[in-house]
């Protein structure tokens, strides 16, 4: 899917793989749906790159076949998502390699649930960590995250290969991340590990970047949100 054109990927969607009883609770979109399937591929991704990202985003709920085209990673659908978030959003941030536009606008504009346990979150208890690509609630946030002071001596190789956040004052990094990285560590063998760690590092080097960039734009964001609220006091 990584390097699909979008018109390989609207002649995928175009394969009907529905069963047939998908077919009889969702034959009044499939109708709309199946009209905007058959427009040649550049006019589809023209109207795609004139919605709001919102709107991308319902219109991927609307049946299996923009989902496979809206959610796919490949660079046609990153780049209408990109122009729809650079046009509609303002938001022109080139983001890191492992996190995908649709990630990025979920994370950052469109989601309003604990990833985890569903729960809607107020701004006082959403947690948005950038660097571990999750939007969770306080409470999933303090089960779902280890500080690095209980790892430190067992798995220094950790702090090199994945990324941390700051969640309070000291490192703290994302459990599943942390298994995740254990398991590629403990896969390899001792000749590999050493230029695994280095190839993380490279990555890591630029993910961060682009991560105190968000920061910084959401710490500006907040603080103009919180003035004007003084201001219409
Ligand atoms: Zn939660």
């Amino acid at each position: 899917m990584q390097n699909q054109s979008v018109k390989e990927e609207i002649k995928m969607g175009l394969t009907d793989t529905t069963s047939s009883k998908e077919k009889e609770t969702t034959q009044k979109p499939t109708y709309s749906s199946s009209q905007l399937l058959s427009l040649p591929q550049e006019l589809f991704m023209d109207i795609c790159e004139n919605l709001h990202p919102k709107d991308l985003y319902t219109l991927s709920l609307v049946c299996k076949q923009f989902r496979i085209i809206l959610w796919s990673n490949s660079t046609n659908t990153q780049q209408i998502w990109c122009n729809s978030r650079s046009k509609f959003l303002k938001s022109n941030i080139k983001l890191p390699n492992s996190l995908t536009e649709q990630k990025f606008i979920w994370l950052g504009f469109l989601g309003h649930n604990c990833q985890y346990c569903g729960q809607d979150l107020e701004d006082n208890n959403r947690r948005r960590f950038w660097e571990f690509k999750v939007l969770v609630c306080s409470k999933c946030a303090d089960e779902k995250s280890i500080c690095d002071i209980n790892f430190r001596n067992d798995l220094n190789y950790l702090m090199n290969a994945t990324s941390p956040g700051y969640y309070g004052t000291n490192p703290y990094y994302w459990k599943s991340d942390v298994s995740r990285v254990v398991d590629e560590y403990n896969s390899l063998s001792e000749d590999e590990r050493e230029g695994w760690i280095k190839n993380k590092q490279a990555e890591l080097r630029d993910d961060i970047q682009v991560i105190e960039a968000l920061r910084t734009q959401e710490t500006e964001i907040n603080l103009n949100k919180f003035l004007c609220n003084i201001l219409s006091r």
